[in-house]
């Protein structure tokens, strides 16, 4: 084989990076095969078998699995991207593009965010959604009731702006402060404004325990009223008494599917979940600003519920 390639020496071509032998996956759905991949100017030059190229930057990968980077679509990377540029901890697990501004929570300022991002020069890739909790903190703040018209305007020109500013979606976190107060009506109204920049709506749904089914026909409702793609983030179901109930939550997204609706889901691969502790107090404890939650929290009939 070696008199072989040699014999070919003068077809070979040059390339910044080679690597061989790698068990290739391309990640179009393709049959994984066993090939070289030929790196030059940053992109890929030939993918097969028996390449005819040379590089001195040859990697050994037999044994190894090459694919495209991995796509991370629910990461909370904020507060830590300047922390941590070289992201390690996804560069090393193969996701080379995270998607932030998950569960309701990111810039309201996106292209401002992003352009953030780039001056970091980080190792992964960045996209972000754009989060329902920081566009209805802004506009109406930690009001429990429905937004007014004037108001829905407002937050629907926060989400167009980002969504002209680079955000690849909407996201809600309706188990939290603010999100928690708006109704599907509002969802649905910044779902369309999302959808008229081909956005995708990745919902933490209202519920992920007992109600989980409610809150999964919720989230329904918004893909066909905003005719938007969903996203359902970390897919579970909370509480031992609601073990096995996957056969119904599953089901329902599997019909929906069928009837046409882009519904997909997300989960981790673990069985503990985490979150903040205000989550266990009631909604309208946390209502208004600091000082109605404390006057709350020190009324002894509130204190005793
Ligand atoms: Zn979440």
């Amino acid at each position: 084989m070696l008199l072989l390639i040699s014999s070919f020496c003068s077809a070979q071509k040059t390339c910044d990076i080679l690597i061989q032998n790698g068990k290739i996956i391309d990640g179009s759905g393709n049959n994984w095969y066993y090939g070289d991949v030929a790196i030059k100017d940053g992109k890929i030059a030939a993918l097969g078998k028996f390449l005819r190229y040379t590089s001195t930057n040859t990697i050994n990968a037999s044994g190894l699995i090459v694919a495209p980077g991995f796509i991370d679509v629910h990461t909370h990377i904020e507060g830590d991207e300047a922390k941590n540029p070289t992201a390690d901890n996804f560069i090393y697990d193969g996701v080379t593009t995270v998607v932030a501004g998950n569960c309701g929570s990111s810039n309201v300022n996106i292209s401002n965010y992003l352009k953030w991002i780039d001056s970091l020069k980080l190792s992964v890739n960045v996209a972000s959604l754009i989060g329902h909790n920081d566009v209805r903190r802004s506009v109406m703040g930690r009001a429990n009731r429905d937004a007014t018209s004037a108001e829905l305007l407002q937050m629907q020109t926060l989400v167009e702006n980002a969504m002209k500013g680079g955000a690849v979606g909407l996201s809600t976190g309706l188990i939290y402060i603010p999100g928690t107060y708006s109704n599907t009506t509002e969802i649905v109204a910044l779902a369309k404004t999302a959808s008229k920049y081909n956005g995708v709506y990745a919902s933490h749904m209202r519920d992920e325990g007992d109600k989980v089914t409610d809150a999964i026909n919720e989230a329904i409702t918004i893909a066909r009223e905003a005719s938007i793609p969903v996203e359902i983030s970390h897919f579970k179901l909370s509480g031992q008494q609601n073990w096995g109930r996957s056969r119904e939550t599953v089901a329902m997204v599997d019909n929906a599917r069928q009837q046409g609706l882009d519904i997909t889901i997300d989960q981790y691969p673990y069985t503990a979940s985490s979150t903040s502790i205000s989550t266990l107090l009631p909604d309208e404890i946390l209502a208004d600003g600091q000082d109605s939650i404390i006057a709350r929290l020190t009324n002894s009939d509130i204190k005793k519920e």
